[in-house]
């Protein structure tokens, strides 16, 4: 096991990760930025580095600034988190270069899986359903004309690069698809640095449904069930549960075996997630995340399996220590995403200062946070403050139980989507765990 790991990342994450860390005696370096000096979760690791000034390309997207940093601090491994530089197969092979494991698959394993349309082949070379599209990135108008006319409007735009919900279009006809196509690629290539393109067939209104994965480098992969993320706004999720409200038996057992089938293909090791939409009982493959996802904590809690501990033992070597059949299942989870956001400016940012943080307790419930009082939220980052997941025996219970803990939660000086999570809570519609992707911008947009 390593003795001393760096965690390129900040925030929740970066706390979430010193917890597993010290349970598991494992010392830590938390890298930090001018704009997150000061913050409390920096005093719970051993050491703390600053890497740079408030925004991300000069501080945790700085690749340079970070080896220093484990250079400095002699470390065994860095663990990227989610989010920066986590899918960086760039970043990955320079700190094993430099003899320091990176805490996630293998260079070539990020590379493959982070080209969306390479991902896509590797699917359908293994026999998995992908949602109907082009064969690899378009590359003339005409040539996405005839992917369009194939599978019929509406269509998708998607970044091959892309990420976050971001670098996605959809168009409903010929002149939307050529207009579209045009911005779709500027957008891809200042945000994520590839103008490449791919289309695919724009589902109505599916369910997003993702399989959480796990392997070592021996090759043993196992799947830790399902997470249901349909209530999204604007493609990025908000609200996500386990096991998913829509998914028989017989569907969640497939989706776990062309989750690990997948992973095998592509030869993973760690832990990742492969990313299926369903819709008229079909489920179709559309992307896999090389790195721990913020949504994991639902999962934990379903399992009992603390996902950054194993990622940490498989980073170092050891054997997965569990078969398949091995894995409980027990209850159902509901994790809501906290953001500083302000729900009168159309959910725009909304950092500051903290003033008052009273977070939910009692049975069942977890928060996952690096808030206290005084803390300022900076404006460079993710506007994600904290995680509220709750456990228990059925999703009624869940349920009501979250209903209760988002109304015992306080968090003053900054605005919030608590008000929004509580109106979903009290919908009907997600009460009987009927959504889609849909669902949370028609809500907003009555
Ligand atoms: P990202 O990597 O940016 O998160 P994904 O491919 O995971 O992109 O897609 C994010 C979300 O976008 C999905 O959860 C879903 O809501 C929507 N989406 C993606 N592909 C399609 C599609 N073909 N049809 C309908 N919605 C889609």
């Amino acid at each position: 096991m390593f003795n001393r790991i760096l965690i390129a990342n900040r925030g929740e994450i970066a706390l979430r990760v010193i917890r597993a860390c010290r349970e598991l005696n494992i010392e830590t370096v938390v890298v930090y930025s001018k704009a997150d000096a000061g913050a409390a979760y920096l005093e719970l690791a051993d050491e703390a580095i600053c890497i740079g000034p408030g925004p991300s390309a000069k501080s945790y997207l700085s690749i340079p600034s970070i080896i220093s940093a484990a250079e400095i601090a002699n470390v065994d491994a860095v663990h990227p988190g989610y989010g920066f530089l986590s899918e960086n197969a760039h970043f990955a092979e320079i700190c094993r270069a430099n003899n320091i494991e990176f805490i996630g698959p293998d260079v070539e394993t990020i590379r493959r899986v982070g080209d969306k349309a390479e991902a896509r082949s590797a699917a359908v070379a293994a026999g998995i359903p992908v949602v109907e599209g082009s064969k690899g990135p378009v590359g003339t108008d005409q040539e996405a004309l005839e992917v369009a006319h194939r599978v019929g409007y509406p269509v998708l735009i998607k970044a091959v690069s892309g990420g976050g919900g971001r670098g996605m279009r959809v168009a409903h006809n010929d002149m939307a698809l050529i207009n579209n196509l045009a911005t779709a690629r500027s957008e891809a290539e200042a945000s994520f640095g590839d103008a490449s393109v791919y289309i695919e067939k724009y589902l109505e209104a599916p369910r997003h449904v993702e399989i959480q994965i796990l392997g070592d480098r021996r090759g043993d992969v196992i799947h830790l069930g399902e997470r249901d993320c349909s209530v999204q706004r604007r493609h990025q999720k908000l609200i996500e549960e386990s096991p998913s409200p829509a998914i028989p038996p017989d569907i969640r057992k497939k989706m776990g075996i062309a989750a690990v089938k997948l992973a095998r293909q592509v030869g993973y090791h760690g832990a990742g997630t492969v990313e299926f939409l369903y819709e008229g009982k079909r489920f179709y493959f559309i992307e896999v995340n090389a790195r721990i996802q913020v949504e994991h904590p639902v999962t934990e809690l379903v399992t009992g399996i603390d996902l950054i501990k194993e990622q940490l033992r498989v980073a170092a070597g050891e054997p997965l220590g569990r078969k398949q059949g091995q894995i409980p299942f027990r209850g159902h989870a509901i994790e809501c995403r906290i953001n500083a956001e302000d729900p009168e400016r159309g959910f725009a940012p909304s950092p500051g200062v903290v003033t008052h943080w009273q977070p939910p307790g009692g049975p069942g419930v977890r928060v996952d946070s690096h808030l206290a009082p005084g803390y300022r939220v900076p404006p460079n980052y993710d506007s994600m403050v904290a995680k509220v997941l709750v456990h228990a025996d059925t999703r009624a219970e869940a349920t009501s139980r979250m209903r209760r803990a988002l109304d015992e939660m306080r968090v003053g000086g900054i605005q919030t989507n608590l008000g929004l999570h509580r109106r979903i809570l009290r919908n009907a519609y997600f009460e009987r765990g009927e959504y889609t992707t849909r669902f949370l911008d028609e809500l907003l947009s009555a």
